[in-house]
């Protein structure tokens, strides 16, 4: 087990794109962490340096202490899980799983316990260790290639979206699975997903990059809970989140969210934007289905029966600006109806429409 430095790592490819611009990040010794952001933000580039498939063009890498910046993939003590599984098609299980320790020069007994060990693990049974991949179902090929990382107890596990090969249900099971496996055996870990709820559920921290820039590093509950960007907010959470196009009001103590309603702001509000443009975020899930004087009336024009919740969306407003309610339980609302939609102080979010960042009160 080791912990990862990334100190202002670079990486210009040869062509000249510069795909990561100067990433720091300690990750500490048996932490899990999630890289996420949307296709090309250069999450698989930054994974695949610290594996050493990708030369490091500035910076500096280290894996437990040691810079590693100009060592082969085989020499960093790192065990990659990719996409596609990787696996040998013309080998059996077992040596897909035993190949890499041969290549190190294990012995055959040591060989079989580790091959013995990781299938037991993963739920692999003696029968399919004696099957070809092609044999195995998708789940099963994925468990074979993370069987094949940890046999080799690497310092370091690097995984390259390795569940979106497989189905909805069987995500959400490998999921499970990867955290109790990670949980168990401590491995430092490194995991690249697009999928928020993936980065959500798996992470202990997660690093959010945006063209080859971090938008915000930190755990997922202060991801959600104090997005430091537009970007972050609508990325983390599912449905979005609510933006709106707002004002402060002259003395800065309170937003108008539409001509006569206005919500006063915690702390006295931010004087340094009185009379600015602002944009109030704020989650389905706050929004309530009141009557109060602050109350917005509210236009449904689709509904979403989703079972344990109800999506209802919407408009307000002369501009009709877009709103999702989330409200807990089945309802009996439908298209066209008009609602009080009521926004609270509690769980609102402020950003700069100029610098698309937080505004702290
Ligand atoms: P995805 O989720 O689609 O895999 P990603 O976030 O992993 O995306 P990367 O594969 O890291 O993104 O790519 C980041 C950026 O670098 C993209 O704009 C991509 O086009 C570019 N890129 C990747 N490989 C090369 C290369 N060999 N030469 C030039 N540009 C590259």
């Amino acid at each position: 087990m080791a912990s990862v430095t990334l100190e202002n790592l670079q990486k210009t490819y040869p062509n000249g794109f510069k795909a990561i611009h100067g990433v720091d990040v300690d990750i500490q010794d048996g932490e899990f962490l999630v890289l996420v952001g949307p296709s090309g933000c250069g999450k698989s580039t930054l994974l695949r340096m610290i594996a050493g498939l990708e030369t490091v063009t500035e910076g500096k890498l280290s894996i437990g202490g040691k810079m590693v910046n100009d060592l082969e993939p085989s020499q960093r003590d790192i065990a990659m899980v990719f996409q596609n599984y990787a696996l040998y098609p013309h080998m059996t299980v077992y040596n897909n799983m035993a190949y890499g320790l041969k290549i190190m020069g294990l012995s055959k007994q040591e060989i079989d316990e580790r091959v013995k060990n990781a299938a037991k693990i993963l739920e692999l049974t003696e029968e399919q260790l004696t099957r070809k991949p092609r044999q195995l179902s998708g789940g099963q090929r994925q468990r074979v290639a993370m069987g094949r990382a940890i046999v080799r107890k690497p310092s370091v596990f690097l995984f390259d979206e390795p569940l979106s090969n497989l189905d909805a249900k069987l995500r959400v099971q490998m999921r499970i699975e990867i955290k109790r496996l990670q949980e168990s055996l401590g491995i430092t870990s490194v995991y690249v997903t697009h999928d928020q709820v993936e980065a959500m559920t798996l992470g202990h921290r997660l690093m959010v990059l945006n063209g080859g820039n971090v938008e915000q590093l930190g755990t997922p509950i202060e991801l959600y809970e104090r997005p430091a960007s537009l970007f972050v907010a609508g990325f983390i959470g599912s449905p979005a989140m609510n933006m709106i196009s707002t004002k402060m009001s002259s003395d800065g103590k309170s937003i108008e969210i539409a001509s006569d309603i206005s919500l006063a702001l915690e702390n006295g509000g931010a004087a340094d934007y009185a009379g600015k443009k602002v944009i109030l975020g704020v989650r389905p899930e706050h929004l309530e289905l009141s009557q109060t004087d602050n109350s917005l009336p509210f236009t449904v024009t689709l509904v979403e029966h989703l079972g344990a919740d109800t999506l209802i969306h919407g408009h307000f407003g002369e501009d009709m600006t877009d709103l999702t309610v989330r409200v807990s339980g089945t309802h009996t609302v439908k298209a066209g109806d008009q609602l009080p939609v009521t926004i609270t102080r509690d769980h609102i979010h402020l950003f700069d429409p100029a610098t698309e960042k937080r505004i702290s009160l």
